[in-house]
């Protein structure tokens, strides 16, 4: 996507001329995208097309770079006052009765903090959403405590951000950024966003990019020193503040936001597993949160009403994340706790009623949109047509739960072909197939996700009594394993969890091989009253898997017991093996 069809028109301000670029529909609220450096307003081009079905969209480039003349002299002409100038040109020019979406990445974040906490824009701007930008002066402060009290942690806070910081310096120094710029950085600067910061190939970055740079510096060298020695008291926002953190920037500490809610008393927090260049690289989630953060101010709402409290909130509020096996148990728990972070939830099971309930009360408890899929993931028709349905309905899903299971006990001989193949058929074949599905789509989408694959302490924890459910577990973590390796390179993180005895349904489901009704009932029976007093609640596996998927953890072993065995395979397998021999209760 690009910003062709865009409407371009100049608007001059304080002897220059900025070129500024609309989208959408001009009745629709505004949102004003600032971008950062060194890039011009093509930063955006993903993000805004997207933004344009719904918003008025409105693109400039910052004086001096892309398409905007530049100050004359450079020195002195980009501090922040004069920014602000600029931004209330276009406000003017473009919304001119109606306040604004302000959002911002970089240094076009850094320069909104500024438009946001001065008095002269009060009215003018609506909401801010902020991406790794702060504001010079909260950064001000943030340092001048720091070396006020320092106490080691707070001085670890000081050196981290410091070493993050070295191109700031560099940057002050005269002339040889802009020959760097002009020479061969310039040139290389594409390549670099590839492969570092996997920055997909398209219209950014623009040929201007060397004298974007070079007259960007100035960005950093009339405001940065002045700023952080003596910060502005009364850098307080006026306007709800959306705070996007991506927890892989290079550039900027998540510690640098610890005393934000001081400054911006109305704070939304998100954060996601990405690098720097998020509006290249995530422009669904950004776009989508945007979209959620203007409607939110646009209805009135205060923004803490309308926020999910889950302690993973910032990070899954607002994701598509699909669990199989939701209509009870482990499933359900997990499928509980994504709603109470905030996310939509596509509850998926054979069991319709279960599956129904399970999406009522995720929305109840906190979910912003929840649906019920009945399903049979063993069936490979079914499963393409449900993926087919969810990409065109809901989208691509952020994190996939493959968790639909069923237990099977019985000696190897007396497991007949059809046991054998029930249970690959759901425990394994129901996983690759959602791997295969829904993981493709979101490999194909580019924008990273999650793959949490429900195994069990029995998928390496040998067993005499369960041959047949511990092989389709083993290989599930196994292809969690080679999976995971496969998309590493994506963005795509694979979880394998191996919970242990937890307390659900699974002991009266079920099947054991090999014994009439009568005993299979009496088998069932026995196996619940233990799993009941061993009495792990699936809540506590779900935390697993959501803290999993934060941490993107390899195999999570859940239960103590799962714990132990995990450490036995390494350390001790022929203890485990001794173990094998025991009757287990399932
Ligand atoms: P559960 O029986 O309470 O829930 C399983 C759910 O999966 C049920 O709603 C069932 O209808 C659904 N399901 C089963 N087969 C399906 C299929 N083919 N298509 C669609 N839905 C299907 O059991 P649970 O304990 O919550 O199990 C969830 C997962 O956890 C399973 O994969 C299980 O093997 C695994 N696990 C459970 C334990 C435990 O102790 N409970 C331990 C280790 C692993």
């Amino acid at each position: 996507m690009s910003l062709d069809g865009a409407r371009e028109r100049r608007v001059r301000t304080g002897g220059i001329e900025l070129c500024v670029a609309e989208l959408g529909d001009p009745a629709q609220p505004t949102v004003v995208l600032v971008h950062g450096y060194p890039d011009s307003k093509e930063v955006w081009s993903e993000v805004a097309s997207r933004l344009a079905e719904r918003f008025h969209v409105v693109l400039y480039d910052v004086r001096g770079h892309g398409a905007s003349t530049a100050p004359r002299p450079l020195r002195g002409g980009f501090t922040l006052e004069k920014l602000t100038d600029d931004f209330l040109a276009v406000v003017d020019a473009v919304s001119p009765d109606r306040p604004v979406h302000l959002v911002g990445h970089d240094w076009g974040s850094v320069q909104s903090w500024e438009f946001v906490t001065v008095a002269r824009t009060e009215g003018r701007i609506a909401s801010f959403t902020s991406m790794s930008g702060p504001s010079l002066d909260h950064f001000g402060h943030w340092i001048k405590q720091r070396v006020r009290r320092p106490t080691p942690r707070r001085v670890g806070q000081l050196l981290g951000q410091g070493a993050k910081s070295w191109y700031v310096y560099l940057l002050h120094t005269p002339a040889l950024p802009e020959l760097a710029w002009r020479g061969p950085l310039g040139k290389r600067w594409p390549g670099i966003l590839r492969r570092i910061e996997r920055v997909p190939p398209g219209d950014y970055p623009t040929p201007s990019l060397p004298t974007d740079a070079a007259h960007g510096a100035w960005l950093y060298r009339d405001n940065v020193r002045s700023r952080l020695s003596r910060p502005r008291p009364d850098a307080y926002a006026h306007v709800p503040v959306q705070l996007i953190t991506p927890l892989g920037d290079a550039f900027l500490s998540e510690r640098l936001y610890d005393d934000l809610a001081r400054w911006a008393p109305e704070l939304v927090r998100r954060t996601l597993p990405a690098k720097h260049w998020i509006p290249r690289t995530r422009p669904d989630q950004v776009a989508a949160w945007i979209t959620e953060f203007v409607h939110t101010n646009e209805d009135g709402v205060p923004v803490r009403d309308t926020v999910a409290t889950g302690r993973y909130a910032e990070r899954f509020g607002g994701q598509l994340v699909l669990v199989t096996g939701a209509g009870s148990g482990i499933g359900r728990a997990i499928a509980f706790a994504f709603a109470e972070a905030g996310a939509r939830v596509v509850a998926v099971d054979r069991d319709a009623e279960g599956a129904v309930r399970t999406a009522e009360m995720s929305r109840l408890i906190g979910s912003p949109d929840a649906w019920a899929e009945t399903v049979d993931v063993s069936d490979e028709q079914a499963m393409e047509k449900l993926a087919e349905k969810v990409a065109g309905e809901y989208g691509v899903v952020d994190v996939l739960v493959n968790n639909a299971g069923i237990g099977l006990s019985g000696s190897f001989f007396d497991t007949t072909p059809e046991d054998w193949k029930r249970v690959l058929d759901a425990n394994l074949w129901g996983v690759i197939h959602g791997c295969r599905l829904f993981g493709r789509q979101m490999a194909e989408r580019g924008q990273g996700g999650h793959i949490v694959n429900t195994a069990s302490a029995a998928a390496y924890q040998p067993s005499k009594a369960l041959p047949a459910y511990s092989t389709s577990k083993a290989a599930v973590l196994m292809l969690s394993e080679c999976l995971r390796a496969e998309l590493a390179g994506q963005g795509i993180g694979v979880s394998a969890i191996c919970p242990g005895f937890v307390n659900t349904n699974i002991t009266s489901t079920a099947h054991f091989a090999g014994v009439d009704a009568t005993e299979e009932n009496r088998r069932r029976k026995r196996a619940a009253r233990l799993y009941g007093l061993r009495n792990y609640p699936p809540e506590k596996v779900a935390d697993a898997i959501l803290r999993a998927v934060v941490r993107n953890q390899a195999v999570v072993p859940v239960t103590p017991e799962a714990r132990g065995a995990r450490l036995m395979a390494r350390f001790a397998p022929r203890a485990l093996r001794a173990v094998a021999r025991m009757e287990p209760p399932l």
